[in-house]
């Protein structure tokens, strides 16, 4: 097939692959095709990828657009308003139809939205396709037809629809079109930093499709089978390390569950899409809380706490590993990820806002709904929330969870040759042992923030203030 239907422009996002990728599929099957990347930030609102995913981008991108060159087409990269540019390509390269996978967060569907009715007004094929979710989040109700607010019914519910449909090849014959519109280069776009701080992301991934591929079968290969016990302990390699290319659509989700048969780690899938199930539904909930009663909740402003915490200077090793690691390779496990979390809120506490706001500057996988699940949760002012009272001790969980101290002393150097005993709370070790470690607290290591008994009874009072709210 080919001019008589026009060229299809497949308007890509954040669904970089070929694998079981529905848009590129209908595309293909329509004739010509012509992929596009439109960089427009400013559309993204508040919410527009951090410093962390521009780098992760730009590196999806250049791997997307060498697969794409191997089958013989090109990625266009333009910059601009996305409804102009998508008009004017299609008129510059005689396409009739423009087709993406949607995508969910609100500055996106309010978009979207008006892309698709502008695009048809202008007498072009505009079709979206669901590329993303295992379920549409609209597709999934309660009985009295309302979204959930609770995973276990919203899972329960999500698997009595039976198993997601299986994933569909790359096609195999990627018609290219007869012109190709001018592009931008993928430099042009400056999504990698001025001054070189991602050497530690380029160490720890390999993004685009051939690296989302290789981690998904490293993981089915190995730590899949023990992932129930393993997910928790953040010195092993116990998790699928998937989620940012999950996030950038480097891999289908559809792909890695008929992948992975276990339960344990099916049911994380589960928790992506309740996030997602959660931002279509509330969408003011990247901004305020699920639940109104916690806009009174009265929050410190603290700068230098809130430094300490970014730079992993808190006191707490396992606090501070994990924001190392984050700083480090733009990824944090999840154990650690709830730790340093309900550290900010509840042992600081600092508004959930400015954890999230720095999540989203420094992940590599900062995704709207996970993270905004994620941090409400800690917060205990979202959907299936920690209860406030629930006050995690960074000592204890240390103990239970890297009960050697291997994961704190890989990213904490300085407390390298403290004996497990004391690795996660060098304060309360005696001062020989410090000293034969090498270790002197308040200069190569810092005394905690904050004590954390007393920071437990200044959040339970903080509490008490919104009873009756
Ligand atoms: P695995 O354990 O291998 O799980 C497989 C996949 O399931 C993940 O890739 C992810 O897509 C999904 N998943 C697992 N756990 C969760 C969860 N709790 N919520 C939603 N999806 C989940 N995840 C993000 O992808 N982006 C974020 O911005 C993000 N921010 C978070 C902020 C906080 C405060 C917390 C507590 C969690 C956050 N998470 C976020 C969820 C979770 O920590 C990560 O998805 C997980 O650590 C990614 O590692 P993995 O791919 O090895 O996960």
């Amino acid at each position: 097939m080919t001019g008589a239907s026009g060229a299809t422009l497949w308007w890509l996002r954040r669904d970089l692959r070929l694998d079981d990728n529905p848009a590129l599929a209908a595309a293909c099957a329509r004739g010509p095709v012509v992929p596009v990347f439109v960089w427009c930030p400013r559309e993204e609102g508040r919410w527009a990828p951090g410093a962390a995913s521009r780098v992760w981008l730009h590196h999806a991108l250049a791997a997307l657009h060498a697969a794409l060159r191997r089958h013989g087409l090109r990625l266009v990269v333009r910059h601009g308003p996305t409804l102009e540019t998508l008009a004017a390509l299609a008129a510059e390269c005689d396409a009739s139809a423009v087709y993406w996978n949607r995508l969910y967060d609100p500055a996106s569907t309010a978009r979207d939205t008006q892309v698709k009715g502008a695009l048809r007004e202008r007498g072009l094929e505009a079709r979206s396709f669901n590329g993303a979710l295992l379920n549409e989040p609209w597709a999934v109700a309660s009985s009295q037809g309302r979204p959930f607010r609770v995973f276990t019914p919203f899972h329960r519910h999500c698997l009595s629809l039976g198993p997601p449909r299986s994933p569909a090849p790359a096609p195999g014959n990627l018609p290219a079109p007869r012109t190709w519109p001018a592009g931008d280069t993928l430099d042009a776009l400056a999504l990698l930093p001025r001054i070189d701080w991602a050497v530690g992301i380029r160490e720890a991934w390999t993004p685009g499709e051939a690296g989302a591929q290789r981690e998904l079968a490293v993981f089915v290969d190995g730590a899949a089978a023990h992932y129930a016990t393993g997910r928790d302990l953040p010195a092993t390699d116990g998790v699928s390390r998937l989620s940012p290319h999950l996030h950038f659509g480097e891999i289908s989700p559809h792909r890695v569950w008929h992948a992975v048969s276990n339960e344990a780690f099916t049911r994380q899938l589960y928790w992506r899409e309740f996030a997602h199930h959660l931002l279509f539904h509330f969408p003011h909930t990247p901004d305020e809380p699920l639940y109104p009663r916690y806009k009174a909740f009265p929050w410190r402003e603290d700068g230098p706490a809130l430094g300490a915490w970014q730079r992993g200077r808190t006191g707490y090793p396992l606090v501070d590993a994990g924001m190392r690691e984050l700083w480090h390779t733009g990824w944090m496990h999840n154990r650690v990820r709830m730790n340093v979390a309900s550290f900010l809120v509840k042992h600081l506490l600092l508004d959930w806002r400015a954890g999230a706001r720095w999540f989203w500057d420094t992940l590599v996988d900062a995704d709207l709904a996970s993270n905004t699940m994620g941090w409400q949760w800690a917060a205990g002012c979202g959907a299936d929330a920690a209860p406030y009272f629930r006050i995690f001790n960074p000592v204890r969980q240390g103990g239970r969870f890297d009960p050697g101290g291997r994961y704190v002393r890989r990213w904490l150097p300085e407390l390298a040759r403290l004996p497990p005993e004391h690795v996660h709370a060098p304060w309360a070790a005696p001062t020989a042992v410090l000293e034969a470690a090498g270790v002197r607290l308040g200069h190569d290591y810092p005394w905690p923030v904050v004590e954390h008994a007393a920071a437990r009874r200044r959040a339970l009072a903080a509490l008490e203030t919104l009873r009756g709210a």
